[in-house]
């Protein structure tokens, strides 16, 4: 029942009562038969109690009504407070706009959203367009028109952007409806509004996260607590190739490649768990089953009650990282040519052999190969042919190799070999032979067959040597020593060679003054017809008599001229000396023809020696014909075109040529054909086997018919014993020098020799 309908019952209750009341309340005082006076006196009794009970009634309905009221009152009060509690609890302000006045009611709430207190805001609409963002204004009218056209009663919501008293501008988002009146006219818009800036930028930037997780070319992987896949990105697929569908739900450990042991990952989870977070290397498995290495970066992230919520893992494929490297590395590591490793690998790994060798007490060796005479081999068939011989040799050292040995192209002719398994020098040895063995066997390149041979030096450590400075610099002394004993030959390093090397620093600077000193001696060694047994001539050979060491032989410091220059000085004065006394025994009588001397290659490249020759040989007055020059089979054939040509004016002198220690060098038979010299000195290698070297007998036989087919006179040098002169006359052999003749000697003491044998055949 509402309350209109309550009042009127009541109302028509109360006139029925009253109405019964006024009209039969006299009567029934009447009918009681009362006098007049009672009569009257009841009637006003009766009046009386009617007011009473009447004021009562009234003053019931009024305070029933009061007390509604109040209620009612409260219960609205309390509302309204509860309203505004929540609007302030979500931060929202309250507004409506009444489009019938154009009036507009915001709450305190609202006015506090822009900075400013309850009222000054105002409640004019134009005042509040005047904070509307420019760009914004269009938007918003357009979607008011809309929805007062559309009379969509429907909650709708909008935002846009109003200035706060701070200056900025705040995204607002509005959520109203619109209101109609009874007759259906739209009367008011009404709604809440709150400050979603923050939000928007948060939107913001997870939209950018989210741009850059689906963009990045590192793989995102990301699980639960319990290490279940949640969520992977694009990238990821790409990496591994399992697609976001494979992966989900599933378990990191799918991508393990198997390389890591247990104590990689231990440390990796104990950096989690202490420092939440991890980075390193991981080599994982793709789809494809291929092993890669990743760079991976780890974290823990963490719920507002601090747990473990989620594991990120950001990760970089570095397989074309590692490859580059790997190529580079190796580039920087090996020869191209032969694809050995080169001069800094084969340091490095002679550096580890050395820590190594420390560590377990095991001993190796290094073995310096170079190869005899290369050069010539590149200078007469070109550097192409030299190039893949080279190539061809490394193989074939390569071939010999067993475990822990490292063979490597130190540069031009010259290999080297890391043995750490090497015990004893005699294992050395072996190995050294082996390796010269392996050359023996022909080398075809481009269709020719060429021979090579080795010298080899060998340093032991860490008996010998302890740093790899060390190492290498012994083996290149042994490997001169092997050198300079001759062709393929090795050589171990000792104390005693690197005495020899600072002596030979102290030669060199005495060797400056030997000449001023006049220190050098020229030595005759006879020169013998084997036919007749005469002594046609001699040879001049020089020696040093040093002060302190006494008599020094040529080999000992020719070299060491040559190498400072002093060869040139050294040379022109045996010959002047030579000439002299080659002139001094003519006029004495006796019967030599000629005096032989030795010119060196260093001077015989320079060329001008022909000019020198014929200025001494004018200075002393001898007869060109008297005079012989040696020169090494080496010496011509390191540069057979400047050699002809200076051989052919210093046969325009007069003068007589011998090529000296024919059978060491690589003479082309085509060359020598050419050249205007008159001997060959077979070198005294080849006849100190004789008579019982086979081989030797058979290059002795070839060298002197191959001298006689040119037309040559040959020579045997170092004829020691009488069964070597016997052979060498069998084979026909022109000419011979040896101790079995006679040594060098001093001028005065052949002098009295070539005197005595003239006073007994006279
Ligand atoms: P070479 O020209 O081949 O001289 C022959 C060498 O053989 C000499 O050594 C000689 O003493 C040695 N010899 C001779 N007969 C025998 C023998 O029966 N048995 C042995 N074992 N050796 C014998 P030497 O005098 O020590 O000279 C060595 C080399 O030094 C010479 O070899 C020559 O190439 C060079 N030489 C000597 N004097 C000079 C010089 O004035 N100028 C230049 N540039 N080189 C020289
Ligand atoms: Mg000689
Ligand atoms: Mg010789």
């Amino acid at each position: 029942m509402n309350a209109p309908q309550g009042a009127w019952r009541l109302t028509l209750c109360y006139m029925l009562a009253a109405g019964l009341w006024v009209a039969f309340s006299d009567s029934l005082l009447v009918n009681l038969g009362m006098s007049q006076p009672q009569l009257e006196r009841a009637q006003l009794l009766k009046g009386l109690a009617f007011v009473l009970l009447t004021t009562g009634l009234l003053y019931a309905v009024l305070r029933a009504h009061h007390e509604q009221q109040r209620l009612a009152h409260h219960a609205l009060q309390r509302s309204e407070k509860r309203l505004q509690d929540a609007l302030e609890a979500a931060q929202n302000g309250m507004w409506d706009w009444n489009l019938q006045t154009q009036r507009l009611y915001v709450s305190p709430g609202y006015s506090a959203l822009l900075g400013l207190r309850a009222h000054e805001l105002g409640h004019d609409l134009q005042h509040w367009l005047k904070r509307l963002h420019p760009n914004d204004r269009t938007s918003f009218d357009r979607h008011l028109e809309e929805r007062l056209a559309a009379r969509n009663p429907a909650p709708y919501e909008v935002n846009y952007r109003l200035l706060h008293q701070d200056g900025s501008y705040r995204w607002i988002q509005s959520r109203g409806r619109l209101l109609f009146d009874e007759h259906g006219q739209a009367e008011r818009l009404i709604g809440t509004a709150s400050d979603i800036t923050q939000r928007r930028k948060d939107e913001d930037s997870l939209r950018q996260a989210a741009a850059v997780f689906d963009a990045t070319q590192e793989g995102v992987l990301v699980t639960d607590a319990q290490q279940h896949i949640v969520h992977c990105n694009p990238a990821f697929t790409r990496i591994t190739g399992y697609s976001q569908a494979e992966i989900l739900g599933q378990s990191p450990s799918m991508l393990k490649s198997g390389r890591h042991d247990k104590a990689f990952y231990d440390s990796l989870w104990n950096a989690l768990q202490n420092r939440g977070a991890w980075s390193g290397e991981v080599w994982n498995r793709r789809k494809s089953g291929e092993i890669y290495p990743q760079w991976q970066c780890i974290r823990v992230i963490h719920d507002e009650q601090g747990g473990i919520s989620h594991y990120v893992a950001v990760f970089s494929d570095i397989s074309a990282l590692k490859r580059s490297q790997r190529e580079l590395d190796y580039l920087a590591h090996h020869d191209p040519l032969s694809n050995l490793p080169n001069r800094l690998l084969f340091t490095e790994r002679v550096q580890h052999a050395l820590e190594r060798a420390r560590l377990d007490g095991q001993s190796g060796a290094v073995l310096l190969i170079d190869l005899d005479h290369f050069k010539h081999i590149n200078e007469s068939l070109g550097h192409n042919i030299g190039d893949l011989l080279l190539k061809d040799v490394g193989e074939r050292l390569a071939q010999q190799l067993g475990k822990r040995m490292t063979l490597a192209r130190l540069g031009g002719d010259e290999f080297g070999l890391l043995d750490e398994t090497c015990s004893s020098a005699e294992q050395a040895a072996v190995m050294a032979q082996r390796l010269q063995a392996c050359l023996m066997q022909a080398f075809k390149v481009t269709d020719t067959e060429l021979f090579v041979t080795a010298s080899i030096g060998i340093s032991l450590y860490p008996s010998e040597a302890v740093d790899v400075g060390q190492v290498l610099r012994n083996a290149d002394s042994a490997l001169f020593k092997a050198k300079s004993s001759g062709r393929e030959s090795y050589a171990f390093y000792s104390q005693e060679l690197t005495e020899h090397a600072s002596q030979r620093v102290e030669l060199a600077s005495a060797l400056r003054h030997a000449l001023d000193n006049q220190e050098l001696r020229v030595y005759y060694q006879p020169l013998m017809c084997l036919g007749s047994q005469e002594m046609i001539g001699v040879e001049a050979l020089v020696r040093w008599q040093h002060p302190q060491r006494g008599l020094v032989a040529p080999g000992e410091f020719i070299p060491i001229a040559e190498e400072t220059g002093l060869i040139g000085t050294i040379d022109a004065w045996v010959l002047e000396q030579s000439c002299r006394q080659m002139v001094a025994w003519q006029i004495a009588g006796f019967a030599l023809r000629f005096v032989a001397v030795n010119v060196s290659s260093r001077l015989f490249s320079r060329g001008e020696l022909d000019v020198r020759v014929a200025e001494v040989l004018h200075n002393t007055g001898l007869d060109p014909a008297n005079l012989e020059l040696e020169v090494t089979e080496s010496a011509v054939m390191d540069n057979p075109g400047a050699a002809l040509a200076l051989l052919e004016r210093l046969r325009a002198l007069g003068i007589r040529l011998a090529i000296d220690d024919f059978g060491t060098g690589y003479s082309s038979l085509a060359r020598l054909k050419r050249l205007p010299v008159h001997k060959l000195k077979l070198d005294q290698s080849f006849v100190s086997g004789l008579p019982h070297d086979q081989d030797d007998v058979a290059i002795t036989r070839a060298v002197i018919a191959l001298g006689h087919s040119m037309g040559l006179k040959v020579l045997a040098e170092g004829i020691e014993q009488l069964e070597q002169v016997e052979l060498l006359q069998q084979l026909g052999c022109d000419h011979a020098q040896g101790y079995y003749f006679g040594r060098p000697q001093p001028a005065e003491q052949l002098t009295r020799h070539l005197a005595l044998s003239v006073a007994n055949t006279d």
